[in-house]
This record gives C-alpha cells, sequence and structure tokens, in this order.
C-alpha cells in the first residue's frame, strides 16, 4: 500500500475558514486584528513571502501593512521603528522578517518586539512560554504541523518522534510541541552520531535540516509518519524538500510533499496567531 499524503492546503483551508467567523466577531465588536511586517532591503524571497503574507490578510479581512526601510538601517533606527509599532493599539502582530542585514542586531530586534505583539513566538519570554507549555504565540511552522498531525488523527502520545534540526524556528519549538503531547523526543543535528539509526527510530521524523532530498531509505522506518519541512531551490528554481521523494512514497505510511505539504501551514499559522493576539488584547482593553 502506497504511504498517504498529508496535504497541507486541505489544512491551511480548514484553518482558514475557522478563523473567519472569529475575524468576523472581531470587526463587529471592536476592530479588524492587525499585523505589521516589517521587510528590511529587498531579499527577492523575502519579498515573495511577505506579499503572500499581506496578500492572505487581505483575503480574510485582516489589516496588515508593510513597512519596509532600507537594508543599509541600523539596528537603533529598526528598534525605533518597532517600538512605534509596539505602541499602536491597532496591530496585534509585529513580524520581521529574515534574514537581516548582517549589520542589524537580530537578537536585539526579537527582544525589541514587545512579547504580546510577537506574533511569530521568537520572543526569549514567549520562547519561556513554550517550554513552560503555557498559553503564547507559538512558531508557525511548528504550530501547523501540530495542526496537521491531529487533523489526520496522527497519534502522538506514546510515540517516538526525531526531529532533524535545532534551529530556534523550527527544530528546538518542534520538539517541545511534540514532547507537550506526549511523544518521546530525539533532537537531531550536524554532530549527531549515525543519524539514520536514530532517524528509523522515529514513529513521527520531522526533517528540518535544509538538505536537498538528504533524508533517503535508510532513515525511514516502515510506516512511519515523514515531515518534510526542507524548502530548497536545486539549480533550475525547483523546491525540493529535505527527504528523497521516491523513498518517502514507497516506505512511509504518511508523509507530506514537497511543495504542498508543511509550507502552506506556515502562513495558516501566521493568521491564526495574529487573531489570537488579536482576541487576547481585546478582552484585556
Ligand atoms: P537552520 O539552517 O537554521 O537549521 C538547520 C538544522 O539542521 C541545524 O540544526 C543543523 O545542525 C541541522 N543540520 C544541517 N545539516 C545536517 C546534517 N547533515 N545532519 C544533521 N543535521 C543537520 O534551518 P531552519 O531550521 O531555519 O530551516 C530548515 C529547513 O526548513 C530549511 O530548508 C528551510 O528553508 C525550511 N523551512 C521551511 C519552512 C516552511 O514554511 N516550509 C519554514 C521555515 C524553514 P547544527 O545545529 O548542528 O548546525
Amino acid at each position: 500500500m502506497s504511504a498517504k499524503i498529508l496535504d497541507g492546503k486541505w489544512v491551511r483551508d480548514q484553518i482558514l475558514a475557522e478563523l473567519q467567523p472569529r475575524i468576523e466577531r472581531l470587526k463587529t465588536d471592536h476592530r479588524p486584528p492587525g499585523l505589521a511586517v516589517v521587510l528590511v532591503g529587498n531579499d527577492p524571497a523575502s519579498e515573495i513571502y511577505v506579499r503572500n503574507k499581506i496578500k492572505t490578510c487581505g483575503q480574510l479581512g485582516i489589516y496588515s501593512e508593510k513597512v519596509a526601510p532600507p537594508d543599509t538601517i541600523s539596528t537603533e533606527d529598526l528598534l525605533g521603528i518597532i517600538e512605534g509599532l509596539n505602541q499602536r493599539p491597532e496591530i496585534d502582530g509585529i513580524l520581521v522578517q529574515v534574514p537581516l542585514p548582517s549589520q542589524v542586531d537580530k537578537h536585539r530586534v526579537l527582544v525589541g518586539i514587545h512579547p504580546d505583539k510577537d506574533v511569530d513566538g521568537f520572543h526569549p519570554m514567549n520562547i519561556g512560554h513554550l517550554v513552560a507549555n503555557s498559553l503564547a504565540a507559538r512558531a508557525c511552522t511548528p504550530a501547523g504541523i501540530m495542526e496537521m498531525l491531529r487533523r489526520y488523527q496522527i497519534p502522538i502520545a506514546g510515540q517516538k518522534a526525531v526531529v532533524v534540526g535545532r534551529s530556534d524556528i523550527v527544530g528546538k519549538p518542534m520538539a517541545l510541541l511534540l514532547l507537550h503531547q506526549h511523544a518521546t523526543v530525539t533532537i537531531c543535528h550536524s554532530k549527531t552520531a549515525n543519524l539514520p539509526e536514530e532517524c528509523r527510530r522515529a514513529d513521527i521524523l520531522v526533517a528540518a535540516m535544509g538538505r536537498a532530498a538528504f533524508i533517503t531509505r535508510d532513515f525511514i522506518r516502515p510506516g512511519a509518519t515523514v515531515i518534510d519541512v526542507g524548502m530548497n531551490r536545486n539549480p533550475d528554481g525547483k523546491v525540493i524538500g529535505d527527504v528523497d521523494p521516491e523513498a518517502v512514497r514507497e516506505l512511509a505510511g504518511a508523509y507530506t510533499p514537497v511543495p504542498g505539504g508543511v509550507g502552506p501551514l506556515t502562513i495558516a499559522m501566521l493568521m491564526s496567531n495574529t487573531v489570537q493576539l488579536a482576541e487576547r488584547h481585546l478582552c484585556s482593553a
């Protein structure tokens, strides 16, 4: 039997449809949710991501605003822009698109966003909430993957989960979210000894490495659920994941394709986090 495809667009559409009445309620009772996206410079990939985020806001009735300072901006000036957004009541969420130019201190920028407006869940205070499993915005990509597992009724409690990658935006939050759902979690990285053997233990394997088609047959336990976060561009511009598509199709029980798997979930969760922050701001107004 061939592996089941976990369709990110199907999950995204469900998430967005469920947000619609919440957005309507906010608009009727108060004001639309508001998202500010800060795009420094003109990195072409970042411009596409930001355009898609703004477009999705428009489709849902979320107020959005793009702030686009030049790539020569100093850390101080960028912090000034963020502080201005922190002060504005109609802005519920602030997102600073990465990568930032090298002269900008990324850590100071992250910490400069007010934790209540940190729509990406990257502020150290919200990382603390993640570790403690208390309420706060969660990093969008891992949160979207949890939604996908839930909506496809993939069991998590008691399962062995292996996350390959330990970045602050994907690997670490992913591992913690799986742990909170009672998986037994292993985190792997570039210094892990015998990576294929570690991966073969996984009932749920999450590949978030940024290495095109690195996860081959040797890494996949037959029947496993394989989540491919990777978005790598090959020389002809085609996007390929971290997982070898043929191997996963033949061996996995279920898997996310690239494109069309994890990618659509990230924007959906950004919208969800914006609405959640707006509801919290409205409650405490
Ligand atoms: P990072 O480069 O920040 O992290 C990559 C991680 O993978 C690191 O922890 C690194 O280990 C590990 N790694 C790299 N090579 C190997 C290897 N050979 N063996 C084992 N581990 C390895 O990447 P991100 O977490 O930001 O992103 C990962 C991928 O996910 C990228 O392709 C990115 O484009 C994609 N992505 C997709 C999103 C989506 O919406 N679909 C959203 C965000 C990211 P070490 O720490 O030891 O260096």
